[in-house]
């Protein structure tokens, strides 16, 4: 029949049965599949893997075979209408029914996969079985199914008719050990098929790109659309944390449940590709669409695999936290988030109490600076030689994403504006001199920072907004201009100040200072009495004819927003980092202020379930590129999509966590903080606006190159 030949998964790359290839490996060659030949090639390749797989732990000839999975058992993947019952006829074992869209049944040119693993109902012990029947004899008809869809899968219908099974390979699901084994195997062809459908996203958006530019590149418009733009860059940021998610799945797999790892990649995944599909379809216009077969079957084959993702339903089930005896609350993030154990997270505990107290004052008191010194918590990320912790980001962002377990995001900000910006310029570029004085006074809590770089025309284009400028003099430098919303400005004991030394010279005339704040002419002004982030003291800083000494100056004359900006991809993965952790930490406060309540409806729970996910989604995202980023140096791309699309994720969750508690935020203090507090994380750090503009910059001048190359 030629069947061993025509009918090829590459088994050995898409399951673990005797090949040796680890699951990233596995993944890669999955996402090569789809670049290469379709997504249909990989649900195909991922179902004859998932049978063989199984045929192989039931100790079976595994070649090529297929495999029509029951929906009730893959709840949802290879959606099989399949109605198989074994039942005993002349003292054998045959099945009899049929089963419907089979995927890797049919192979192109009528050859058929010569055995099938189904699922099907054991008449005798009424347990559900699974069984391995010939596709070749005459009991036993496949049909090819007049599939449109995810072309190349293969899917077909298989007539069983007193069909003699393979009884050496009958497996009870009723068997507790078979049963897991079944739903791992199942649960991994659900993170290829996810990684797939990922992969496949990324490619429409690669071609939307693609398409956009070239357009943009002949008539002079749509790419200057910001609409068109700020779309661009939510597909890429969903599709960006989307992957990032999937594979810090991947990374966990052996150590957590597969089956709900698999949900949750599934559900998460499912609805991105839906989203980033769409967004591309309204980029494309009716001309993609109706020149360009590609698209519209790429579109539709994603369509599918969301369908064999799995129903949403069945998933949420999976993720529902079944501690909860059968109450629909669910699990709080599944992720632990220890921080350094050097540090006490205690003292969070211990400081929540005076929060009130220094948000009616608008500020943090000197002790609690110097207090959070002591703890080792103003120096996170600064070497152990000028006192620091030494942490790498990632720990130092899970010290303060305890914090806003208690709503301390205005501490957090202050706390942040120190050693996301002010400790990493002095380090890079200050002098010997300014680091031993100003980095040890300010980890050690005695000093206390701020950036002064926003005046009152503006905070997000500082080469046009920026009029504060500096004058040299015999004694060093005088400086004069108005700085608006410092962080920690009215406390500062040393403000670094971005100012013109060259107007003409435009973002190569800007350079940076340490104004002491005793310098002559400098005022630091009280703090704003600002209604959110209120213990984060902020305010104005005046600079008259202000004077500081030569060695005021940070670094060289005219590198001053060149320093400034390569600090923001850190401050942008700050914001994401805590926007993030207020969003789990308003899950975990609706979560307590819900539970003291019978019953919970059901939409209201499956809202959960979805916001829970989504929190663990924005974490991971996170966590990963700021890990990559110590590895590797920070892709330029992934902060502003951390600033742009785990923001407006973690707002999201907040406004729904707002909407499901209610009116009782009334008397949940932490959480009407959060609540409040959250707005700035689209504001500071860049706003949303400007930041995907930066991102559809970045997108777009890539692939505007290419265009304009192959235009010549
Ligand atoms: C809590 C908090 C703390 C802060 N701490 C500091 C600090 O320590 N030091 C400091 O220097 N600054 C600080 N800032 C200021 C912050 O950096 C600025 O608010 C931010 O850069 C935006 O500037 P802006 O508010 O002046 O808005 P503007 O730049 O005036 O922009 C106003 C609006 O126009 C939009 N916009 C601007 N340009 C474009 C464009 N090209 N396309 C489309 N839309 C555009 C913006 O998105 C925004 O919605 C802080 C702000 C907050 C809220």
């Amino acid at each position: 029949m030629g069947l061993h030949t025509t009918v090829r998964f590459d088994p050995d790359m898409t399951t673990d049965s005797g090949a040796g290839h680890s699951l990233p490996e596995r993944i890669t060659a999955i996402q090569n599949m789809v670049r290469e030949l379709s997504l249909g090639a990989c649900v195909r390749s991922i179902a004859g893997g998932l049978a063989q797989q199984l045929l192989d732990s039931a100790g079976g000839d595994a070649n090529a075979v297929t495999t029509g999975l029951s929906p009730d058992l893959s709840e949802g993947l290879f959606a099989t209408n399949s109605s198989i019952q074994l039942i005993r006829c002349d003292g054998m074992q045959v099945a009899v029914g049929r089963a419907e869209h089979v995927p890797a049944l049919i192979e192109t040119g009528g050859t058929v996969a010569d055995r099938v693993l189904l699922t099907a109902a054991d008449v005798e012990s009424g347990n559900p079985v699974l069984v391995v029947a010939s596709t070749g004899g005459q009991d036993c008809s496949v049909h090819a199914e007049p599939n449109v869809l995810l072309a190349g899968a293969g899917f077909g219908r298989v007539d069983l008719d007193h069909t003699p099974v393979d009884v050496a390979t009958i497996r009870s699901l009723a068997d507790p050990a078979w049963r897991t084994r079944v739903t791992a195997c199942i649960a991994e062809a659900r993170l290829l098929i996810a990684h797939a459908a990922i992969e496949l996203a990324q490619r429409v958006i690669a071609v939307t790109v693609d398409h956009v530019t070239r357009r943009a590149f002949r008539s002079g418009r749509l790419a200057d659309l910001q609409v068109v733009r700020h779309r661009l860059v939510e597909a890429t940021g969903r599709a960006r944390v989307a992957t990032e998610y999937a594979w810090s799945v991947t990374d966990d797999w052996e150590r957590a449940d597969p089956a709900r790892s698999a949900a949750a990649v599934a559900m998460h995944v499912a609805t991105a590709v839906g989203e980033i599909v769409e967004s591309c379809a309204q980029l494309f216009g009716g001309s993609g669409y109706l020149t360009d077969n590609w698209i519209s079957s790429a579109r539709d084959d994603i369509a599918v695999a969301g369908l064999m993702l799995g129903d949403p339903d069945r998933l949420r089930d999976c993720l529902r936290d079944k501690r909860c005896g059968g109450r629909a609350l669910p699990a709080a993030t599944s992720r632990q988030h220890a921080a350094d154990e050097r540090l006490s997270a205690d003292i969070w505990r211990d400081v929540a109490p005076e929060i009130a107290s220094w948000d009616a004052n608008s500020t943090l008191p000197r002790e609690a600076y110097k207090l959070f010194g002591r703890a080792g918590l103003t120096g996170l990320t600064v070497p152990v030689e000028y006192g620091g912790q030494g942490l790498e980001q990632w720990q130092a962002l899970s010290v303060l994403r305890e914090a806003m377990r208690f709503g301390l995001t205005g501490l957090c900000t202050s706390i942040g504006a120190q050693s996301a910006i002010a400790l990493p310029l002095l380090l890079a570029h200050g002098t010997n001199q300014q680091r031993e004085t100003y980095v040890r006074g300010i980890v050690s809590g005695e000093l206390v920072a701020g950036v002064a770089l926003t005046e009152d025309s503006g905070g997000s284009d500082l080469v046009n907004t920026v009029r504060t400028r500096a004058e040299p003099v015999d004694s060093g430098w005088v400086i004069n201009g108005q700085k608006a919303f410092v962080t920690n400005g009215p406390v500062a004991d040393v403000i670094l100040v971005l100012a013109y030394t060259n107007r003409a010279a435009g973002a190569l005339g800007m350079t940076l200072f340490a104004v002491p704040a005793h310098a002559p002419g400098c005022q630091r002004l009280p703090p704003l009495s600002t209604t959110v982030l209120r213990s984060a003291p902020t305010g104005r800083v005046v600079l008259q004819d202000c004077q500081v000494p030569r060695d005021a100056l940070i670094g060289s004359v005219g590198y001053g927003l060149a320093y400034v900006s390569r600090m923001f991809d850190v401050e942008r993965l700050m914001v994401a980092a805590l926007a993030a952790a207020a969003a789990s930490a308003c899950l975990e406060q609706t979560r307590d202020c819900l539970s003291a309540e019978d019953g919970l409806d059901p939409h209201i729970a499956a809202e959960l379930i979805d916001a829970h996910l989504e929190a663990e989604v924005c974490d991971r995202f996170v966590e990963r590129v700021v890990r990559h980023s110590t590895a590797s140096g920070v892709a330029r791309l992934d902060p502003l999509i951390a600033k742009s699309t785990v923001v407006d994720l973690a707002q999201h969750i907040i406004r729904r966590c707002r909407r499901i508690v209610g009116a009782r935020i009334l008397s949940r203090e932490v959480l009407a903080r959060l609540v409040a507090d959250a707005a700035v994380f689209s504001v500071y750090g860049g706003t949303s606006e400007t930041v995907r503009d930066a991102a559809a910059a970045l997108i777009l001048s890539g692939a505007a190159r290419s265009a304009e190359s192959s235009d010549e």
